[in-house]
């Protein structure tokens, strides 16, 4: 086990341990949308074209997609096994039928041993979930749920334009976890309107609740957002750089020692964005946020002392 692992729960060690060998996600880019974008203008951080930045046009058919980056990963890293990631905008905000069709697809090679979808919290609907747990018993592949949130604090929530508070993420965490479908939380350590208490009850949310997963990113500043426009103007700013390896600290501390650390940075291509990571290289950051969490000796959930019954314990009962 590497240093770095030891300091957090890894995505990598966990499919390993859960698929017994390396696994690599292959994009999959879907010709769907997303609520809030056909409701209004989407989430002020949110790029036209999605998340999906290396994502294949959505025209190509699903195993075509597939088919062209699993060669690629092949190639690279020997892999034998793998997750079909259904990554940008909302791919619950499908007709269920179609949907399932493309999850079909998918199935093309023996060796996808899980199918990702990405979606939406106020996306998750019983009738979906149930079409999921069929599709798994029938088909022996596990599903997960990637679900954005961003931050706990509803009044970002609503300044950032996500169209959901917090009350629909809950609602969905329940939903899927009564189907046992592992589920992974989207978050944003460092929108403008938060600060280091927000940073901190997101860990303690999220560590309350039968969440899985998560994965982590700094804002980045796609130039055709809806905040360039203030982040241009000055009208927001972002926090240095050092601030935000604090709260990074602070949440992987506050975090439930189970929860799986999917990513703790992100990136977008620079040519794209505004501002992305204080000009430095994920691997850079995380190699300085891995030294703060050693010269401190510190470790995921070292700070998770709050669930059940904290006052029980502080009193010796
Ligand atoms: S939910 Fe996702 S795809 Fe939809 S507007 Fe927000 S960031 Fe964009």
């Amino acid at each position: 086990m590497t240093q770095k692992q030891e300091r957090y729960r890894s995505y990598s060690s966990y499919l390993k341990e859960k698929y017994g060998e390396k696994v690599y996600k292959l994009p999959v880019n879907l010709p769907v949308s997303c609520p809030n974008r056909m409701e209004g203008q989407g989430c002020s951080f949110c790029s036209g074209i999605g998340t999906g930045f290396e994502a294949a046009p959505a025209n190509i058919p699903v195993k075509e997609q597939l088919i062209r980056s699993r060669e690629k990963i092949e190639k690279r890293y020997h892999a034998h096994k793998f997750i079909a990631y259904f990554q940008n905008y909302t791919n619950t905000f499908l007709p269920l039928p179609a949907l399932l069709t493309y999850m079909e697809e998918a199935l093309y090679c023996p060796e996808i041993v899980e199918i990702s979808l990405s979606t939406r919290p106020d996306c998750i609907r019983d009738d979906y979930l149930r079409a999921f747990d069929d599709f798994r018993k029938k088909t022996g592949v596990e599903i997960s749920l990637e679900i954005g949130l961003q931050t706990v604090n509803y009044h970002t929530l609503k300044k950032v334009n996500r169209g959901h508070g917090l009350a629909e993420y809950l609602d969905a965490v329940q939903r899927i976890s009564c189907y046992g479908f592992p589920i992974c939380t989207h978050m944003i350590l460092n929108l403008p309107w938060d600060d280091m208490e927000d940073v901190i009850e997101s860990a303690r949310i999220l560590s309350a609740l039968p969440v899985d997963m998560v994965k982590l990113h700094s804002l980045y500043i796609p130039k055709d957002c809806l905040l360039y426009e203030d982040y241009i103007g000055g009208r927001i700013t972002i926090c240095p750089k050092e601030e935000y390896l604090d709260r990074l600290v602070q949440f992987v501390i506050h975090l439930r020692e189970d929860i799986v650390i999917e990513r703790l940075f992100s990136r977008i291509p620079e040519e794209n964005a505004a501002f992305s990571n204080w000009h430095t290289s994920w691997w850079k950051l995380a190699q300085l946020w891995e030294q703060r969490m050693e010269e401190e000796d510190l470790r995921q959930g070292c700070r998770c002392d709050y669930l059940n019954g904290a006052a029980l314990r502080r009193w010796g009962l």
